[in-house]
């Protein structure tokens, strides 16, 4: 059997056509198609916070090539109550300490990172010594330099990094880029992201700068700096930033409360991006010499909302429903069976993290920093 999928799907026709078979869509439903994974993956969780419990597992209960096999968790007795709900073997439930033997369970194929951002590389680079393949929330880490010493783990290992880039699988963010590459709204001029909301607890990690790495970009405000990546489809050669933070207010002790930064992109487009954890923002527009597109929301878990304005006046686009978290994590297993491009790669994760440190470089000093 040849071994790429354009192969092999030209090998299947071909044996097919010989055996008297008309197409492969005609019989796309009653055989397993070649380029299609067979077995799905066995993801394991580490931590059962907000996002894992309200996003994830549920998004991967609605995938066609991943499977939840294991937890690791603290709480032994929350574990247990996920484990029933997902019906996980109770034997895969492990804590912080017993981790690394995930390496005798073939069970895990995949490691699914959803902790504080201080704790993903450390999780990311034991679970790639235990040589599984890993998924790892946003921010990929705090640091450039433990984002590099992810990808050095992942390449001792021979496996592979995605990060939790969800939009990437957003139906409507998707339809805007390819608006955008087909020149629908003339040469791109300007990018306005706008990210934030008024963030709660004050006690919780995200308030916390070791835990966090920092305040609203890192979390929220990664949003804008991507979406201005992928919507002008070009990397930044400079950045010049503000941050803000008061620290009369209890939230804002340890970290920025409001990020604003502007990116200068090679062809002259210019981003003017905001973040921020003390007001609701959730909207991206870009600006075209013959037009203007809107996403609003930008980055909501339900998808985004795309309008365009090419001339006829502002009217929302039609786009098929989608599922980002399905659509990661199956995206994630068909890049490994070699039937779909990688994307979201940790290689992506470093670059957002590069940007980000020339930000906070840039408000501390005050002065623009080339990238
Ligand atoms: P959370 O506070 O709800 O959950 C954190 C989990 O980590 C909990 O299970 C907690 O018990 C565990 N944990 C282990 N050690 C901890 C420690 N020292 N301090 C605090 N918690 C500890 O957080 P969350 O909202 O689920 O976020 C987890 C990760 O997911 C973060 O990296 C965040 O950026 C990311 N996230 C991504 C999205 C997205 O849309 N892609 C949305 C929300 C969160």
């Amino acid at each position: 059997m040849p071994k790429s999928s354009v192969s092999r799907r030209r090998f299947l026709e071909s044996s097919l056509a010989v055996l008297g078979a008309a197409s492969l869509a005609q019989l796309g439903k009653t055989i397993i198609l070649a380029d299609e994974p067979v077995k799905p993956l066995g993801f394991a969780f580490v931590g059962l916070g907000q996002f894992a419990m309200g996003q994830l597992l549920p998004g991967i209960s609605r995938c066609k090539f991943c499977k939840p096999v294991a937890l690791v968790s603290g709480h032994p007795d929350k574990a247990k109550a996920v484990a029933d709900q997902y019906s996980i073997d109770p034997k895969n439930i492990y804590d912080y300490d017993n981790f690394d033997s995930i390496k005798n369970n073939p069970q895990i194929d995949v490691v699914y990172v959803v902790l504080p951002n201080s704790m993903h590389a450390e999780y990311t680079i034991r679970a790639f010594a235990a040589g599984k393949h890993v998924m790892c929330e946003k921010p990929m880490a705090v640091s450039v330099k433990e984002c590099r010493q992810m990808l050095d783990a992942a390449r001792t290992a021979g496996k592979r990094l995605q990060i939790g880039y969800r939009m990437h699988w957003d139906s409507a963010t998707l339809a805007c880029i390819d608006a955008l590459r087909q020149g629908q709204i003339g040469p791109i001029q300007i990018i306005v992201a706008e990210t934030g909301f008024a963030i709660g607890d004050p006690t919780q990690w995200r308030l916390n700068k070791k835990l966090a790495g920092g305040g609203c970009l890192m979390d929220i405000g990664i949003y804008s700096l991507s979406a201005a990546r992928y919507l002008s489809g070009e990397e930044p050669t400079e950045v010049f930033a503000h941050t803000y933070q008061n620290t009369d207010d209890v939230h804002f002790k340890q970290v920025e409360q409001h990020c604003d930064f502007q990116l200068k992109f090679p062809s002259g487009v210019l981003a003017s991006c905001v973040s921020s954890y003390s007001t609701n923002l959730n909207r991206y527009e870009v600006h075209g010499r013959g037009g203007h597109c809107v996403l609003q929301p930008g980055q909501a878990y339900e998808g985004a909302t795309f309008y365009m304005d090419n001339g006829t006046g502002l009217r929302q686009v039609d786009v098929p429903a989608g599922d980002q978290f399905a659509g990661e994590m199956d995206g994630f297993a068909r890049a490994l069976a070699a039937v779909a491009p990688f994307k979201a790669t940790g290689e992506e994760g470093l670059q957002d993290m590069r940007i980000i440190e020339a930000i906070y470089e840039s408000a501390r000093t005050a002065r623009a920093v080339k990238i």
